[in-house]
């Protein structure tokens, strides 16, 4: 290839045996940082066309090729704090504030630490030098203490028994590993069920993050999902940063979403229960723009009413919170548009 004038990794080398490979493969886990460029592995390949051809491939890769992986980067660095977010549905999930370190081709200051028994499995406490990695080099990972370097009369971290966000008690449930705040009005909650909601999966209202949303939902602008569709345009050009064109596109983008068809979007914004696959098969997919909140489409073209003490898995929490709109602007709510 290279005679070809296409670029080629100076360093591929061609060996007679494979006690040679496996020597070079030990020297680049040895000396992967002296290359200007990060490596996660090393690719042995047969030189030699015609024993590929004999080799052949199995279903899923060929069998004269394999990927020598090197063992995930690890550093040490400072656990400052362990805290807690709260996440759409309660979810309190532990994560680890960092000394930044760079590990695996980016800087780690935040990982996830899942919940109150990983944390206990791993005994890492605020205070303590932790060793940090990438699983699967992408996602930042604590992989435990350093337990000869910690400081002495370091306390075990305790879980919160109040949400950050609202102050309202964590639950545990009984054989659950997630605590849960369960105040549905609580902000940390709001914010991330209107995130969801106008995310890519659901609604995918671009130019509507979590920053704006919090902007939004402080100056009073919205409270939940559905103000998207009620936004007051006119506010949001006094805006610092929002010139004619964003709201434009903003507008624009909200208009667009109304087409998206119902399954995943709004059924997803209240509720822990019903995921997309039985949303999905609950209705045919529905564009939100010609939807009758009291009524919920059944797959055959017909639709099904909704009565007293039914419980449709489909549209039932979309509809809910559509009536309390409906019912809010019936009572003269805050923002008739
Ligand atoms: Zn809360």
């Amino acid at each position: 290839m290279g005679s070809l004038g296409l670029p080629v990794n100076p360093e591929t080398t061609t060996f007679d045996d494979l006690a040679q490979v496996y020597a070079f493969c030990a020297h680049w886990e040895e000396h992967r940082h002296d290359l200007p460029y990060e490596i996660d592995g090393i690719v042995v390949k047969v030189d030699d066309l015609a024993s590929r051809e004999v080799l052949g491939t199995t279903a899923r890769a060929p069998r004269w090729a394999i990927a020598y992986k090197l063992p995930p980067e690890e550093r040490t660095t400072m656990l400052r704090d362990i805290q807690v977010s709260v996440g759409r549905t309660g979810r309190a999930t532990p994560f680890a504030v960092l000394e930044p370190v760079f590990v695996g081709g980016s800087t780690v200051g935040m990982a996830t630490l899942h919940n109150e028994d990983q944390v206990a499995i791993k005994d890492v406490r605020p205070g303590d030098t932790v060793v940090v990695r990438k699983a699967g080099d992408v996602i930042p990972e604590v992989v435990g203490p350093v337990l000869d370097v910690r400081p002495e009369g370091l306390e075990p971290w305790v879980f919160p028994t109040v949400c950050p966000s609202c102050g309202e008690p964590l639950v545990r449930a009984e054989g659950e590993v997630d605590h849960r705040c369960v105040n549905t009005d609580c902000p940390a909650r709001r914010l991330a069920r209107i995130s969801h909601f106008v995310s890519r999966g659901a609604m995918d209202i671009e130019g509507l993050g979590e920053r704006q949303i919090q902007l939004f939902l402080d100056l009073g602008l919205i409270t939940d999902a559905a103000d998207v569709y009620a936004l007051d345009l006119d506010a949001l050009r006094e805006l610092d940063g929002y010139g004619e064109r964003a709201v434009a596109n903003l507008a624009a983008a909200i208009e667009a979403s109304k087409a998206r068809p119902l399954a995943e979007p709004a059924v997803r914004t209240q509720h822990r229960a019903p995921g997309s696959h039985r949303c999905a098969a609950a209705g045919r997919p529905t564009p939100l723009a010609g939807l009758d909140p009291f009524r919920e489409p059944r797959g055959d073209g017909r639709h099904r009413r909704y009565r007293a003490g039914d419980r449709p898995v489909g549209a039932r929490l979309l509809r809910r919170c559509l009536q309390q709109r409906l019912g809010r602007q019936a009572r003269g709510g805050r923002r008739d548009h």
